[in-house]
């Protein structure tokens, strides 16, 4: 078993996934093992922040304390984002990061369901007869380097626990934007004005429709944004935005 212990370390500092197949399943967050794949170890578990209400009815940033309801956050008012409401299962931290870096860059879709279960949480107030559930599209070239789209895989998981329709592509990029990571709010909004569309023969199944936009991370809502103006230009009746994990707005959480 030592020698197995050995190879295991090396596996999580490579990131193989051919022996993870025959390696015993270890806990994203701390590197644990695990009874099975998709599982976090009660130490990954603690680290997990939740996020709970009272939240911006705009946004879902967590408030400190309840200011009534329908209350929105300072920069809900300054700025109103152009979704309805967006809502997140959990604070983008440390922990979270190393979560969704997982699900995104090694294929670590045995965490689908578990995330589909905290999303279902988080958005229960989103949900409605007909919600139509849309991921935040990659773009193409970028599709093709990861192989996937987390926001897709998501969404198709959330869809088969909820029941509401799926619409894997009613949303296109129609530019590559750069990573949002180093640029500033303002810059953000300025890279993906204009970045999405809805598709010519999905235009009917959209209007009127009532949406959820599905992503992992939520920074500064930039990106779901831009996502959300395409779909109202092309006559939804309303866009929601769900994700997983959100950066919090004191900038001391975010990444
Ligand atoms: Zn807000």
């Amino acid at each position: 078993m030592k020698s197995l212990d050995r190879a295991g370390k090396a596996v999580g500092a490579w990131g193989s996934r051919a022996l993870d197949l025959i390696l015993p399943p270890t806990c994203p967050i701390t590197g644990e093992r695990v009874e099975r794949p998709g599982l976090l170890s009660a130490a990954g578990w603690s680290k997990i922040r939740f996020i709970e209400d009272p939240v911006c009815a705009h946004c879902g940033a967590p408030f400190a304390y309840d200011q009534g309801e329908g209350a929105e956050c300072a920069a809900c008012i300054a700025a109103p984002p152009a979704f309805d409401r967006a809502r997140a299962s959990v604070v983008y931290d440390d922990a979270s990061h190393r979560l969704i870096v997982g699900f995104k860059h090694s294929d670590r879709t045995e965490l689908a369901p578990l995330f589909a279960g905290w999303l279902k949480r988080a958005g229960a107030a989103l949900f409605r007869e007909g919600t139509i559930l849309i991921p935040t599209p990659l773009h193409r070239r970028r599709l093709i380097a990861r192989r996937f789209n987390q926001a897709a895989i998501l969404a198709q998981r959330l869809a088969e626990e909820t029941g509401a329709r799926l619409l894997l592509d009613g949303l296109v990029r129609t530019r590559a934007t750069p990573p949002q990571k180093s640029l500033s709010a303002d810059a953000r909004r300025r890279n993906v004005a204009g970045a999405f569309a809805v598709r010519e023969d999905r235009k009917a199944e959209i209007l009127g429709g009532r949406i959820i936009l599905i992503d992992d991370v939520m920074t500064t809502g930039a990106t779901l944004s831009a996502a959300a103006r395409a779909l109202k230009r092309a006559g939804a009746a309303e866009v929601d935005a769900l994700v997983l994990a959100r950066a919090m707005k004191d900038g001391v959480d975010a990444f």
